[in-house]
């Protein structure tokens, strides 16, 4: 009996597994069925042979037509990744991984993270730490450990029938910040622009690559501009100025005939790129467009979320099946805009069909990403609530209805003060017509602007100011000089920065100590550079050295990295999150030494995830300071700093962070507002944002720390009754520990 049981248990596996592997190939075949009703699919032929002839081509197509998706495939199935890999960047991390992973789906290949998830190595310990969804395959549970042979930093692929854990070889592969995964087997590279424009500084002449494309054109962020002007100097032309102990130089200058550039965007104006690459030509992907009607709404709106959902459930009871997009600025919004929902379509139970709400922006956890992808079931609707990532970055099938409050989230610089802060602005003329035509893909559309239609035509700009006009360019300038590009006013660039933005940034440097009067790289500088952050953050780790704090220094490095996602404060348990945060905070630390605490007490539980739920903490987040703080540490490795600890010295500590931060410092008023040391700015205080992380400081450390910078007299007069209301702060945002935890944010005030 016992032999017939095993049999058919046999036999079982034996026709899941084929029906699993033919129901696979069924899934790979209908996807090369789709991917040949793309606009863009009656064109390949006649694209590579454009490709194959010119150096340097410009693509323009609508969103959507398979710019993204296809062209690297075209690349790779005619020989291209050969002799090196194809290489397509993005403006944005969400975008590089949705996008590598939909190109590896139809290429019948597997992503490192379908398979395991991340799993965290750290160089200290020599193991791998699994995620929270995948069990450890030794049996130790959610978050175990295993060691491993030997020191690895790729991402890992875990082979549950053996518990075996490989490094992970993906064929088609993404990169963003602190997040490689690809391995020398990787042909198509999906990368943030940022990333690339890092590459340079390892490989000025990208000799690794056989194609760039530098996709999504028409975003021109920063990356992307610094990026045209360096690959269009590096295959054109000799740098015309030389940093004399720059050992790129000659590789920058060297000629790459090979190297095909591709600059694709979704917009039509394609001959501001064509003529800036020397009239290189431009390859048009007719796409299919249906009309949209636009709706404006007859007076302004005062609350535009508001009107947005109230939109939502007219279009859901009203209108024919189809899903709704709306525009959103940011993550707090668009959870707000969920609850909001949740709580109206609930009151009204079965009377309406179903509305799946979908949100997506940078920080939502990959696993739910992918869910705005998934077709909504019959008779329901889908709903999805995006930032600008859904308005040319990443197309969504179905959609026939757009909500566009006609806002998004802009960094602004105001170089005068230095002061730097992401505001909701107003979007541009072609972004409301990008945001419309996301409606009109697939059939007919409808578009709701939330703004009256003489706003549109009156207060709304034509075009987006490309973000080189509108930023601090301390990184940029400081990843150009280490890339020996050192007469910066004559760089080719598509549009100049302001001059006064660049001097600023070239204060910043010297005042940093990065660069010396001369205006040259200083072995400081190029230290900093080796760290992909911003340069405040770079000069805190280094100057840690001399306070014999750097295993502190990048723990807090790491947690500030990790954006303002690390304390989870439900809005039923308010008070509870709130308190559980003031124990971080005893002796009033200050914000930077309080993350720290943070991250430290959750070593000391060995990474537990009970600990974080227990402390209000999210775990995710957690994890990604860990992966970031070993990256760090290895970087420290690499600019020859010791890993040196002063857990108790926390003066050591602190002086560091100011080495980093002292030209963001402030004093406290009587009135409870601050004003900037240097610039005597007053600051406003706005009691909604999560940017802030200030910490206290003497205001002698100042002048001892920064004496170039800083003089007595600027500290003295008050140094007495306001010596302990000085602080450093992080961007142009401070938090006072007067009430509470109130978190507050501070912009310019003119
Ligand atoms: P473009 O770059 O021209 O805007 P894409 O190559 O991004 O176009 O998209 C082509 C098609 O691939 C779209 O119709 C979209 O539906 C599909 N697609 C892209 N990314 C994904 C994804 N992550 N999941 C499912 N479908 C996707
Ligand atoms: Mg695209």
């Amino acid at each position: 009996k016992a032999t017939v049981e095993e049999g058919d248990k046999f036999d079982d596996e034996l026709a899941t597994e084929s029906l699993e592997e033919s129901n696979a190939k069924s899934a790979l075949e209908k996807l090369q069925e789709d991917r040949k009703t793309l606009p863009i699919y009656p064109y390949r032929d006649e694209l590579l042979k454009a490709i194959n002839d010119h150096q340097v081509i410009i693509i323009v197509g609508e969103t959507g037509s398979g710019k993204t998706t296809q062209i690297p495939q075209y690349l790779h199935e005619a020989g291209y990744t050969k002799h090196g890999k194809v290489g397509c960047t993005q403006p944005r991390r969400v975008a590089a991984m949705s996008v590598a992973a939909r190109v590896s789906q139809e290429m019948g290949v597997k992503l490192g993270h379908e398979v395991c998830g991340i799993c965290y190595y750290s160089q200290n310990s020599g193991s791998v730490a699994f995620p929270a969804n995948v069990p450890c395959p030794k049996g130790l549970g959610v978050g175990g450990v295993i060691t491993l042979k030997e020191p690895c930093t790729a991402i890992f692929q875990l082979h549950l029938e053996t518990s075996e854990v490989e490094k992970f070889q993906p064929l088609v592969g993404y990169s963003i910040r602190f997040e490689d995964c690809t391995s020398n087997k990787t042909v198509l590279k999906y990368m943030t622009d940022g990333m690339l424009l890092r590459e340079f500084l390892g490989e000025p002449d990208l000799a690794g690559y056989s194609v760039v494309m530098v996709d999504e054109a028409h975003e021109r962020t920063l990356s992307t501009d610094i990026l045209f002007g360096l690959v269009k100097a590096s295959r054109f032309f000799q740098l015309y100025s030389y940093n004399s102990f720059n050992i790129f130089m000659d590789d920058i200058a060297r000629f790459r005939p090979d190297l095909k550039l591709l600059i694709s965007s979704a917009t039509l104006d394609a001959e501001k790129f064509s003529d800036y690459f020397d009239s290189a030509p431009i390859f048009k992907i007719p796409g299919r467009r249906f009309p949209v009607e636009i709706h404006y709404t007859k007076a302004p709106e005062a609350d535009y979320l508001d009107a947005a959902v109230v939109t939502v459930l007219q279009i859901h009871v009203t209108q024919p099946p189809g899903d709704i997009l709306i525009f959103l600025t940011g993550q707090e919004e668009i959870e707000t805009a969920e609850e909001i929902m949740r709580q109206r379509t609930r009151g009204l139970g079965t009377k309406i069909a179903e509305l799946i709400i979908c949100p997506i922006y940078a920080n939502l956890p990959t696993e739910l990403q992918a869910k705005i992808f998934e077709p909504t079931p019959e008779g329901a609707r889908k709903v999805v609530l995006a930032t600008n990532i859904a308005e040319t970055s990443l197309t969504i099938d179905g959609i026939k209805y757009v909500i566009d409050p006609g806002f998004c989230k802009m960094n602004s610089y105001n170089p005068r003060t230095g002061m730097e802060s992401l505001l909701v602005t107003p979007i541009s003329k072609a972004s409301a017509m990008q945001r419309a035509g996301r409606s009109g893909r697939t059939g007919p559309g409808k578009c709701f602007r939330l703004y009256t239609a003489y706003n549109y035509l009156h207060d709304l700009e034509d075009n987006t100011i490309p973000e080189i006009q509108r930023t601090n360019l301390a990184n940029v300038v400081l990843t150009l000089k280490s890339l020996g590009i050192h007469d910066l006013i004559n760089f080719d660039f598509m549009d100049p920065p302001p001059s006064e933005a660049l001097l600023k940034a070239l204060e910043l440097l010297f005042a940093l100590s990065a660069l010396n009067k001369l205006g040259e790289l200083t072995k400081v500088g190029r230290r900093m550079a080796e760290f992909p952050l911003d340069p405040m953050l770079s000069k805190m780790i280094v100057a840690s050295d001399k306070y014999k704090c750097s295993d502190e220094i990048i723990s807090i490095a790491a947690m500030l990295s990790v954006g303002n996602s690390i304390f989870y404060r439900p809005k039923d348990k308010q008070v509870h999150a709130d308190n559980a945060r003031m124990n971080f905070h005893t002796g009033n630390v200050g914000d930077h030494i309080a993350l720290l605490k943070v991250y430290n007490s959750w070593k000391e539980t060995n990474y537990s995830t009970q600990w974080c739920y227990e402390n209000y903490i999210q775990v995710r987040s957690m994890k990604r300071a860990r992966d970031v703080r070993d990256q760090l540490e290895g970087l420290l490795e690499r600019v020859e700093i010791e890993l040196s600890s002063s857990p108790n010295d926390l003066d050591a500590i602190k002086k560091s962070i100011t080495s980093g931060f002292f030209p963001h410092s402030a004093r406290l008023q009587k009135n409870g507002s601050y004003k900037t040391v240097k610039h005597s700015q007053t600051v406003h205080i706005h009691p909604s944002s999560g940017l802030s992380q200030v910490t206290e400081l003497k205001p002698d450390w100042l002048v001892e720390i920064a004496p170039h910078y800083y003089q007595m007299k600027d500290v003295e007069d008050r140094m007495l009754s306001f010596s302990l209301s000085l602080c450093v702060y992080l961007r142009a945002c401070v938090r006072v520990l007067l009430k509470g935890l109130n978190i507050i944010a501070v912009q310019a005030c003119n």
